[in-house]
């Protein structure tokens, strides 16, 4: 059986290459937005979101859509969050979708994430309406740019629609191609339910509340309901649709895009990816593709005030409520005393986390630099996974030391081919593929992801004067020959600025890591040593050089107010520093290792 009257679809396309435009225009076209709430980029709700131009969730609408011969069809539009950190919200975002429209910026032709979302799409077997957006811009080749996606994707250029979301051209088009080429939904609305989870969030109210696409079945309120992978059970309260806030509804058949709330008290129970059926009348199989959400970043995070702590560890499970994919515990540092180390999606995550933390919950925070997943074989056999540096085992007693791997795609102008791959080379990487296309090339590397973690986008713009786009995927675990590097300042080491580093990068990074130290480290009365070591040998050294700068000397009296402004800055930036002894170590220190060579 089919839902001839419903289209469940999704955008996906580079970053900027206008997915949020797009959408707020289809919106505006589909009379979803009344002129009093009409503001930019309606989907991306949190403000975090709206600020930086992302979406961390998959926010679903539902969308009435009359054709021009009259037949009326809903449109359930599910947008994704558009960066790697969450490329597994995306694909199940997408596994809701029968199909995509595929955004290309006429102006940029296909970059990194256009190849990458497009094989998640064709992975998960959906239908791709090909649309070449910003044709008003006056550098778009629109027949250049659907000719890269017919070279790259297979995709044939003349399927493509030309549309701008900017202007509102094309996008007609767009509605009646969701309709003709996006099949409608399928499955048997009588059949025992099995729904699929692609996102949640929690209320103070409802408790969790799932996001779901109806594969088979009917979900109702009063079902008693069970998620197969948590293996729990419930009894659903309430159904609805997104239109676009929650509104509650009487029943989600086989093809609809819903939510509902199950009185589900922790997120933990209700992950993305997991599978809805009855409780007694169970689905054979549950949709495949599971993964528990798994952190691959790590850092740990103090309040500058020991008295936050409690504070702190409030405002974390706070947000853990709502966020199935980070978790914390309790972790003390000598140097820094009580905190908590954080696992996170990625470096995007754990800064959103963070800023929330410091914006939402007004607390001052240090964090110790990022750092992956190592597995550690012992001497002894013991086999233990650390994200803590400062729990690296010293070499005598390593046997084996594994390190997660990603699989790069680099999307490149033929020019900056070279410098590109001696980066790639210095970070580690292993080349796997070279595609021409056109005048440009698409790299596929295999690398260390702690070799990507910090500043290799920004390496990666700067030497391709910004044309070089990247995107990649956990590939799992290979051998590395890795060192504990440790920091001392003023002869003591202090344990949170301790960092793990490829056996051939310890000389420069120790090296990097001591000079930029000693460069925002408040001068003292006497010169403060600053160390790199590794297993007690000295690898770099460098010195915070005596007397403090009195800030004020600088404004040979006069102006008052900016005298002001600097006596306010210093005492900002002291906000951030912890004490050490007599020398007062600043945030910035501990993010040395991420500092730019
Ligand atoms: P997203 O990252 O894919 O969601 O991209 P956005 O929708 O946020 O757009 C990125 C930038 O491109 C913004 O500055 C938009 O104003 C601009 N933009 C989006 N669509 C168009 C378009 O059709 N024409 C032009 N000229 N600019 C556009
Ligand atoms: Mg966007």
């Amino acid at each position: 059986t089919r839902s001839p009257n419903i289209r469940n679809f999704s955008i996906i396309a580079h970053v900027d290459h206008g997915k949020s435009t797009l959408a707020d225009r289809i919106l505006e076209q589909l009379g979803a937005m009344g002129e009093r709430d009409k503001r930019d980029q309606t989907l991306d709700t949190l403000e975090l979101e709206r600020e930086r131009g992302i979406t961390i969730k998959s926010t679903p609408i539902r969308l009435q859509y009359v054709r021009p011969n009259g037949e009326e069809y809903v449109f359930n539009l599910i947008d994704t969050p558009g960066h790697v950190d969450f490329n597994y919200e995306v694909s199940r975002s997408l596994a809701a979708c029968e199909g995509v429209l595929l955004l290309v910026d006429a102006s940029q032709g296909v970059e990194a994430q256009t190849i990458v979302n497009a094989y998640l799409a064709i992975d998960n077997d959906l239908e791709i309406v090909p649309v070449v957006n910003k044709i008003d811009l006056p550098a778009a080749d629109p027949e250049g740019a659907a000719a890269e996606l017919e070279e790259v994707i297979g995709i044939p250029a003349d399927n493509a629609v030309f549309a701008s979301g900017k202007t509102g051209q094309g996008v007609p088009e767009i509605l009646e191609a969701i309709v003709e080429h996006i099949p409608a939904p399928s499955g048997d609305p009588q059949a025992p339910l099995k729904a699929l989870i692609f996102d949640s969030f929690f209320d103070a109210y409802q408790g969790v509340i799932l996001f779901v696409r109806v594969l088979e079945g009917t979900l109702n309120p009063k079902d008693q309901i069970h998620l197969m992978n948590a293996g729990k059970s419930f009894e659903v309260d309430k159904v609805g649709t997104f239109s676009p806030g929650l509104v509650v509804g009487d029943t989600l058949p086989a093809g609809a895009v819903g939510w509902v709330a199950a009185g589900i008290k922790d997120i933990q129970d209700a992950q993305v990816g997991d599978t809805l059926t009855g409780k007694e009348s169970r689905t054979a199989e549950p949709f495949p593709g599971f993964k528990p959400a798994q952190p691959v970043v790590f850092s740990g995070l103090y309040p500058t005030d020991t008295e936050d702590y409690r504070k702190l560890r409030e405002a974390l499970e706070k947000l853990k409520l709502n966020d199935a994919a980070f978790n914390f515990e309790p972790e003390t540092s000598e140097a820094l005393g009580f905190g908590f180390r954080c696992g996170f999606l990625g470096l995007l995550h754990a800064e959103i986390i963070q800023e929330r933390l410091e914006r939402e919950y007004d607390l001052d925070l240090i964090a110790t630099a990022p750092a992956v997943v190592y597995r550690v074989t012992l001497t002894n056999g013991e086999v233990f996974e650390t994200q803590n540096p400062a729990e690296f085992p010293t070499r005598d007693r390593i046997e084996l030391v594994e390190e997660p791997y990603i699989k790069l795609s680099v999307m490149v102008p033929e020019e900056y081919v070279g410098p590109i791959m001696q980066l790639l080379q210095e970070r580690r990487g292993a080349m796997q593929t070279m595609n021409y296309i056109g005048k440009r090339v698409e790299l596929v590397y295999e690398v260390p992801f702690a070799e990507i973690l910090y500043d290799f986008h920004d390496r990666l713009k700067s030497i391709s004067r910004g044309y070089a786009s990247m995107d990649y995927e956990q590939i799992g675990y290979r051998e590395g020959d890795l060192r504990k590097v440790d920091i001392l300042v003023n002869n003591e080491v202090i344990d949170a600025l301790a960092v793990i580093v490829h056996e051939t990068k310890t000389y420069s990074l120790g090296r990097k890591i001591v000079d930029k130290m000693a460069e925002v480290i408040p001068r003292q009365m006497f010169p403060v040593p600053v160390q790199a070591t590794i297993g007690g040998k000295i690898i770099a050294r460098a010195t915070v050089k005596a007397f403090r700068k009195d800030v004020l000397a600088k404004c040979y009296g006069g102006d008052i107010t900016r005298k002001k402004k600097l006596l306010e800055k210093q005492k900002k930036g002291r906000a951030r520093m912890k004490q050490f002894g007599t020398v007062e170590v600043p945030q910035e220190a501990f993010l040395a290792v991420l500092a730019n060579e």
